[in-house]
């Protein structure tokens, strides 16, 4: 049985967006666009909200954006608050961890893609201040 995390699962069996991930891994990120409509969705599908079909295909995203909104939460005093935010690239919202900090942070800022790996072997994403 696999305990409760924050991260989503990644592998093949567990789900249909697989590619995401493995993409991901590869230092490439991605999403899904209809080959129907031609709609670039995020986050990635598995089948397009407009033609309902699944003839979708990987494409790849630039690298970096720019900062949206963000919010910072913090859990408890004493403990670095983290900062989650909306990063738009190429007209796409993405939801992100923001890895910068409280006196940093800016909207409108550039961001790059950062690739973190956890130590069960996933990646996750993330967007920070420098390339
Ligand atoms: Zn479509």
């Amino acid at each position: 049985m696999r305990r409760f995390d924050q991260y989503p699962p990644e592998s093949e069996e567990e789900t249909q967006l697989h590619a995401f991930f493995q993409n991901l891994k590869n230092g490439r990120f991605t999403t899904t666009r209809c080959e129907g409509c031609g709609k670039v969705w995020w986050p990635p599908r598995t089948i397009c909200p407009n033609c309902i079909t699944s003839n979708l295909e990987w494409v790849e995203l630039p690298k970096n954006g720019r900062l949206k909104l963000y919010t910072v939460c913090q859990r408890e005093k004493g403990v670095e608050p983290v900062v989650l935010g909306i990063v738009e690239i190429g007209g796409l919202h993405i939801p992100s961890k923001i890895n910068a900090s409280i006196e940093e942070i800016e909207e409108g800022m550039e961001l790059f893609l950062e690739i973190e790996n956890l130590e069960d072997g996933r990646v996750i994403y993330a967007f920070s201040k420098q390339e």
